[in-house]
């Protein structure tokens, strides 16, 4: 027999062994194995056993398996392969999303305590007489005795020499020594108190009857869209479902986009399931390697009911799964930017489709596509039209930058209808959130006189303004400079004063209003670990006021006092040379509205903007979301953009910006020959970001009906291709990011 194992430290192949008559029958895919590489032993997993090879002269034999049972089971493995398959990866780049670092080694670094426990039950004269000759083991045991359950652990007894004094106890079949493996929980220690279901709307329970159906048959359901504005009751509707499935004895997962995945979220559903809260697993960013792979442990030997995670959590070996959700399926960040660059929300229509379960995809603003799969019937569309409990939309309102931006000269930062309604807010003592899109440009240090923008010197980008510590920074690869004194095009003093960050409007705010309570939140106030929660709380019970923000309080978020949102500068974003530009300034600004008016009070959002007509601000304000798509939608068959064809992009990079070319000429030479006509090439061109990081980029786009046959062409050419030292090939199926 053959082994072919995938090898930890040799991404691109795939290598044969031969699978000795000591392992015959007890090697399987999945495993782990130690084999031999070189004058090495490496570890690997087994991909396939097949008892044909092309030779099996010179193969070496597996060292050895370890564990008893397969780490990764078969329906991940080949799950795994399509993943490999599709995006054009090495196959061992998604087994390493599946078995993280911390769970590669061969040696468990789980914590395990050794246990005292009672064999069998002691009459009181063994006792005396185990403390004549052996003193030390009897006020083991006597210890032993008083202790609750009739089990303690060594650490807790004290006494010196306890393994050796255990022993002895042992050997007289006084006691048993057992090892548990300790579950190092985040949670530990926190309290959730159970939380009952709300009797659900008609609605809600006509939408749950759906999923329902779907749970017990998903051979005979396709995917589940739920389009439900927000605050519409679709959290309460997967907790619903969610309910339903372990009912029937089976698994739920629930993918969350990263920054939702706040203590807020995870109360909600750790509440609602106190009962079970141990097999409840989270899985985010932030866990240590003892917690990510403790965590991954009870989710493999079958301790866990509920996963929660964000991207990276559909790889969890989870088994009888019953419902998968995703919760913002719109959410860019399922999208992974770096190999293997795979797509969360796909990800789990396929492993569904494989493991014959219910899939629930939720938005309040579904993607094109996913929305697109619904019209199509691809998908099942389902709908909340109205906010839980009848409570109203909010009312927006578009503030014309334009006009305002003549008056005092230069730039308007709130303007004063935006600053009337922030006082009578903070007059009622109720809550307002001021949003910045931040990746946008608008931090960037441009001289109103000349229009000279402050660039880093390593990457195309403009720098970003800092005000703590008066710096330009750059958000791609962390170069700092100071503020210039004069505008390098042209000296005048001004452009100082011209960045808008988050830093800013904090400043102004401050000024305008000097009682109200005002917290800050971005990616850089945020570095501490518990800054984000403690904000949250804080906000939440109402000890700030005003709360100014980016992406990270767009989302999800629910505060019933907050009525008023302010969009400072809608139109960031939505400039970019990016056929989605439109479609996440849509999402955004809904997703941001949506946080207004929650409560019992009206909710109002303004949004500032110098394009007030544009399509993506007028159906956000009329919270039409059928409207925009039926506009994006003949706009992307219009230009062939996706969902009508597939993007296959190529990003060919180098330090030198000729051989970045080249190479980009080269390779794109070499697929014309390949590929058919029906592929539509772009020119090798100029990424929008030529330069990051010190590297040059250029792109090279191929738009097509079907992937996998782009794939099964073009692996073999790139596979073969050569590329001069220094440059690197990205390849990205499905790009989301095109700058
Ligand atoms: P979404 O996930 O669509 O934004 P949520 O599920 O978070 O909406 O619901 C918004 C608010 O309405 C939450 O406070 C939730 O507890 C409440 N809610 C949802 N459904 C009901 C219901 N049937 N009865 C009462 N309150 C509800
Ligand atoms: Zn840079």
């Amino acid at each position: 027999m053959i082994a072919q194992v995938a090898v930890d430290a040799s991404t691109h192949r795939i290598l044969n062994y031969l699978v000795p008559a000591s392992l015959q029958g007890k090697a399987e895919a999945g495993f782990r194995v130690r084999v031999p590489l070189r004058s090495r032993l490496v570890l690997g997993t087994i991909i396939e056993i097949s008892s044909e090879a092309e030779h099996f002269e010179g193969l070496r034999p597996i060292h050895e398996i370890i564990g008893s049972t397969p780490m990764i089971r078969p329906t991940l493995l080949a799950l795994a392969q399509w993943v490999a398959e599709y995006y054009c990866a090495p196959l061992e780049t998604i087994l390493r999303c599946m078995l993280p670092s911390s769970l590669r080694g061969a040696e468990m670094t789980s914590r395990e305590r050794r246990f005292l426990m009672l064999a069998r039950s002691i009459e009181g004269e063994e006792i005396a007489h185990l403390q004549k000759v052996a003193p030390r083991q009897a006020q083991l045991l006597t210890t032993l005795l008083k202790a609750k359950k009739g089990k303690v652990a060594f650490q807790e007894v004290g006494l010196r020499g306890i393994s050796e004094l255990a022993r002895g106890l042992e050997r007289r079949g006084l006691v048993s020594i057992v090892k548990e493996r300790v579950h190092r929980d985040p949670f530990a220690g926190e309290v959730f108190l159970p939380n009952d279901a709300p009797p659900l709307s008609g609605d809600q329970q006509r939408v749950l009857e759906v999923i329902i159906g779907s749970i017990r048959a998903p051979d005979r359901s396709p995917p589940l869209l739920l389009h439900g504005v927000t605050g519409s009751g679709k959290t309460e509707i997967y907790l619903g479902a969610i309910c339903e499935t372990l009912r029937l004895g089976r698994t739920a997962m629930v993918l969350v986009p990263e920054i939702s995945l706040t203590p807020q979220t995870v109360e909600r559903f750790k509440s609602r399931f106190a009962s079970i809260q141990e097999e409840v697993i989270v899985i985010h960013s932030h866990l240590s390697e003892g917690e990510r792979f403790d965590a991954w442990h009870k989710i493999h030997s079958g301790g866990a009911r509920i996963v929660i995670g964000a991207r990276s959590a559909i790889f969890v070996p989870l088994e009888n799964l019953g419902l998968i959700v995703v919760d913002e399926e719109h959410e860019n960040s399922y999208k992974q930017e770096e190999a293997p660059r795979y797509h969360a929300r796909d990800l789990a229509v396929l492993r569904g489709s494989k493991e014959k379960c219910a899939v629930l995809l939720g938005s309040a603003t579904p993607s094109l596509e996913s929305y697109f799969n619904a019209r199509k019937g691809k998908y099942r569309l389902l709908e909340l039209r109205t906010r839980a409990d009848d409570r109203s939309m909010p009312i927006i309102r578009i503030l014309d930058l334009r006009r305002l931006k003549h008056h005092g000269g230069g730039n308007i930062i709130l303007s004063p209808s935006l600053c009337v309604a922030i006082q009578e807010r903070l007059a009622r003592q109720e809550q307002v959130i001021l949003f910045l899109n931040r990746r946008g440009f608008s931090t960037a240090l441009v001289c109103a006189v000349c229009g000279h923008v402050c660039q880093c010197p390593d990457c195309s980008l403009s720098l970003t303004y800092h005000r703590v510590n008066a710096r330009l920074v750059c958000h791609l690869c962390g170069h700092t400079a100071k503020i210039p004194e004069r505008c390098p095009g042209c000296k005048d003093p001004t452009i100082r004063y011209s960045g808008i960050g988050t830093q800013k409007i904090e400043e102004i705010s401050r000024q305008l209003f000097p009682n109200a309570r005002i917290a800050r939140m971005d990616a850089d106030s945020m570095t501490r670990k518990n800054a984000h929660r403690e904000v949250l709380g804080l906000f939440k019970s109402g000890q700030i006021d005003l709360l100014i923000g980016t992406q990270m309080i767009a989302k999800g978020l629910h505060f019933p006092n907050v009525t008023l949102v302010g969009v400072i500068n809608a139109d960031l974003g939505l400039h970019l040379p990016d056929f989605r530009a439109g479609e996440r300034t849509f999402q955004l600004l809904t997703q941001v509205a949506g946080r207004a008016g929650r409560g019992e009070m009206q909710g109002e959002v303004f949004v500032q903007t110098f394009t007030p007509f544009s399509p993506a601000i007028q159906f956000a304000r009329h919270h039409d979301y059928e409207g925009f798509f039926e506009q994006e939608i003949q706009f992307r068959e219009c230009f062939g953009h996706p969902p009508f064809s597939r993007l296959m992009l190529l990003t060919i990079r180098a330090a030198h910006r000729e051989r970045a070319e080249f190479s980009a000429q080269t390779l794109a030479r070499k697929l014309k020959k390949v590929l058919p006509t029906s592929v539509i090439f772009g020119q090798p061109a100029p990424a929008p970001l030529e330069k990051v990081k010190g590297q040059f980029r250029f792109h090279l786009s191929l738009r097509v009906k079907s992937i996998s046959k782009l794939v099964r062409l073009i692996r073999p050419v790139l596979e073969k291709m050569s590329f001069p030292e220094g440059v690197r090939l990205a390849i990205d199926v499905d790009p989301y990011q095109l700058l």
